[in-house]
């Protein structure tokens, strides 16, 4: 079964004439990319080799147009565009068998709603990512307490998300990067966190590996200056948002939940198979709200494939 949906996919590349250069499939040829694709194809190869190409980073340079297919000739019978799209659904049709990571990260804690999230997840036995801001843990002893149980519990783990929050005014944060990395650092000590992630507070900004992508220019230069610092930057696929005045959370769990399996489906998260759900622990303050977190992580968990990881694990690659 699996190898022969591949067949008309390999005979595809066989006939690739141009691999352009990529950061992944430098210096490939035709042949060598083949041999990359069976083996990430191959089952139980996805613990295999360091340097195996993996599915995703095939399935990336095609996006980008790194992949070329040649003309429609009488040579080549196959449309360069129908060739484009069997292979992208044949990478699809791998992807959908493998399991699914999802990350829900919670922001702005330690907050009221912090020690509610820390029961029902670990409850579920599921992990949790969150986003700390430095003086929320100094602001009360309950809300000291509440960050200690975020810290010892190996269900959580606990990331930078600056230690004043910007006050909320962002742009004016941002305007100085040097104070703003030093706001950072100052959470990072301040909570002993482990971890050189953030999340920059009004920002959807990611910043690892090869990746930088940036919603407002002006978090571009903080951005950068603490990757030149050695912190990784997270942003989010799906953001559970938050009524500013009432505190409760906006969409439904049907929505979220609907959201995350769509987006899933049809991989429009920033890396394919992963997706990263932005919450904000005041959202969790009252029972209804918890109750309706709990609602989310039960339908999540009904899928066998879904697992729940650590941004620190961020992304999981095929
Ligand atoms: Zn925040």
């Amino acid at each position: 079964m699996l190898k022969k949906s591949f067949v008309a996919v390999l005979a595809v590349i066989s006939a690739l004439t141009t691999v352009l250069s990529c950061n992944s499939i430098v210096g490939s040829t035709t042949s060598n990319l083949t041999d990359s694709l069976e083996n990430s194809l191959t089952e139980g190869n996805t613990k295999g080799k360091q340097d195996t190409v993996k599915l995703m980073d095939i399935l990336d340079s095609l996006n980008r147009g790194k992949i070329v297919f040649p003309a429609l000739d009488s040579i080549n019978k196959i449309d360069p565009k129908v060739a484009k799209r069997q292979f992208r659904d044949s990478i699809y049709r791998e992807l959908n068998k493998k399991d699914k990571h999802i990350y829900l990260t919670f922001d702005d804690g330690p907050l009221i709603g912090s020690s509610a999230i820390d029961s029902i997840i670990t409850s579920k036995d599921i992990k949790i990512s969150t986003f700390l801001v430095g003086k929320h843990a100094g602001m009360s002893k309950r809300l000291k307490r509440d960050f200690d149980r975020y810290m010892n519990n190996p269900l959580v783990e606990c990331y930078n998300h600056s230690f004043t929050h910007a006050a909320n005014k962002f742009h004016a944060f941002y305007s100085n990067p040097e104070i703003a990395v030093s706001d950072f650092e100052k959470c990072e000590t301040s909570l002993g966190l482990k971890h050189k992630i953030v999340r920059m507070p009004g920002r959807n900004i990611w910043l690892f590996d090869d990746v930088r992508r940036v919603d407002l220019t002006s978090g571009a230069q903080t951005a950068d200056l603490l990757g030149v610092n050695g912190y990784k930057i997270y942003g989010w696929d799906v953001e559970w948002k938050i009524n500013g005045l009432s505190g409760k959370p906006v969409q439904s769990v049907e929505e979220v939940y609907r959201r995350i399996n769509n987006m899933l489906g049809n991989k429009s998260t920033l890396k394919p198979n992963n997706i990263v759900l932005l919450m904000h622990d005041d959202m969790f303050q009252n029972k209804k709200g918890q109750q309706l977190l709990s609602n989310l992580i039960d339908s999540l968990k009904q899928h066998k494939d879904y697992k729940f990881d650590f941004i620190a694990n961020y992304p999981i690659k095929y």
